[in-house]
């Protein structure tokens, strides 16, 4: 039996009585079935409403496939003495806020839609409104925020302009002379949602009887999906608590950076530009370290291996060291302790035949480190305390270059 849904003449009217004609079930939850419900059942990308009929808590809306609505009771089944009877006139309320974010947001996305249309020749693939994030896809690539600027604002201008939004079902003489943004779905009653003015187009879910109820329209990433691009938006009281928080961000930041919000962008370039400044100055340093180590670590006989471990050196530094020994057929080991163990580089110089990789992982399997690479660099890490000398002494003992 389908369920009278008067929803779609009067999406406001939240609360008042209703005739429970039969106990239900839906996908195995127990249900409430009325004469006629102002609940809305989960469908065209929105969700379904919650509240309480007769006291029971709804936390779920559904709609099978006889086009019966059935309200699903949270939780456990009651004692089947707790439902309302069949047969019994009760009080029923619909969460309101939640259900008006949804007007909002669904009646935000048909703006966007048209929006979107009208600016970027962008085709609305598919919506969703979720729970906790909105997405519109559109069949257009390349769309980002700062293009949608002035979207973004030509929606906030309707919103301003407080224009009528009408929800009907159309003869099929006046669908005739209706321009849909999109082609009516195949059945038997077409309800249209009109933006005066703006928009027309079919659709069976809720939306607000104004623009101005939307309240705000607040777009927050556009990214690329699927060859086109995927729009995340909120509307409505969520757009409002999604901006305080970003405004927080904001704030918080700022007040790390030690500048006021309008401040930010030029602090956060001077941060940018002493980042490299403070880059370039150390990799100054880092060649004359890496000269001083070099010099001081030469061996008499220029054909000798090195095997040193040098104290606080960094990757780059014992790589700005390694380079400047690593002449002729010297082979070089260098080795930094750090707080998750000693790096360690092993190359050599040009002419040597030594395989550093291959030295590399014999070395650190034989103390329970891990390493390798190529035959003339090899990077690794061994355990805290080993032996790094006597370690690769040992491995180069019984090495054949
Ligand atoms: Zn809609």
């Amino acid at each position: 039996m389908t369920t009278r849904r008067l929803h779609y003449d009067d999406p406001l009217m939240l609360r008042g009585e209703a005739e429970v004609v039969a106990h239900g079930t839906f996908d195995g939850q127990p249900s409430l079935v009325l004469e006629e419900t102002y609940f809305y059942p989960e469908s065209g990308g929105q969700l379904g409403d919650r509240g309480s009929i007769g006291g029971a808590a709804i936390d779920d809306v559904r709609l099978d496939r006889d086009g019966q609505v059935h309200h699903l009771i949270r939780g456990d089944l009651p004692e089947p003495a707790r439902l309302p009877e069949v047969g019994s006139v009760v009080p029923f309320a619909i969460d309101g806020p939640r259900r008006r974010e949804f007007m909002a947001l669904h009646t935000a996305q048909h703006c966007l839609s048209r929006a979107l249309l009208d600016a970027h020749d962008a085709v609305t693939v598919s919506s969703r409104l979720g729970s906790s994030g909105c997405t519109l896809d559109v069949d257009r690539s390349g769309l980002d925020l700062r293009g949608l600027a002035e979207t973004e604002d030509r929606i906030n201008a309707l919103i301003d302009e407080d224009r009528p939004v009408h929800q009907f079902f159309p003869t099929d003489q006046e669908l005739a002379t209706l321009s849909l943004r999109k082609p009516p779905p195949r059945t038997d009653r077409i309800r249209v949602v009109d933006v005066e003015g703006f928009d027309v187009t079919p659709c069976g879910g809720t939306h607000v009887t104004h623009t101005s109820q939307i309240g705000l329209f607040y777009l927050r990433s556009a990214e690329r999906h699927k060859g086109g691009t995927r729009i995340t938006f909120d509307a409505g009281p969520r757009a409002r608590r999604q901006l305080l928080e970003d405004r927080s961000a904001v704030l918080e930041i700022a007040a790390r950076l030690k500048c006021a919000p309008e401040e930010l962008r030029d602090a956060v370039d001077r941060q940018a530009a002493r980042l490299a400044a403070a880059r370039t100055s150390i990799g100054a340093l880092r060649a004359a370290l890496g000269d001083l180590w070099a010099a001081r670590l030469t061996p008499a006989d220029g054909a000798a291996p090195v095997i040193a471990t040098v104290p606080n050196a960094d990757p780059e530094l014992l790589e700005a060291i390694a380079s400047r020994l690593a002449c002729g057929t010297r082979f070089v080991a260098l080795a930094a302790e750090g707080p998750e163990g000693i790096a360690v580089l092993f190359t050599r110089g040009p002419d040597g035949e030594m395989h550093a990789g291959a030295l590399l992982k014999k070395v650190a399997a034989s103390v329970g480190g891990r390493g390798g690479g190529r035959p003339g660099h090899a990077r690794g890490r061994l355990p805290t305390g080993t032996d790094f000398k006597a370690a690769v002494e040992a491995g180069l003992q019984t090495a054949s270059p």
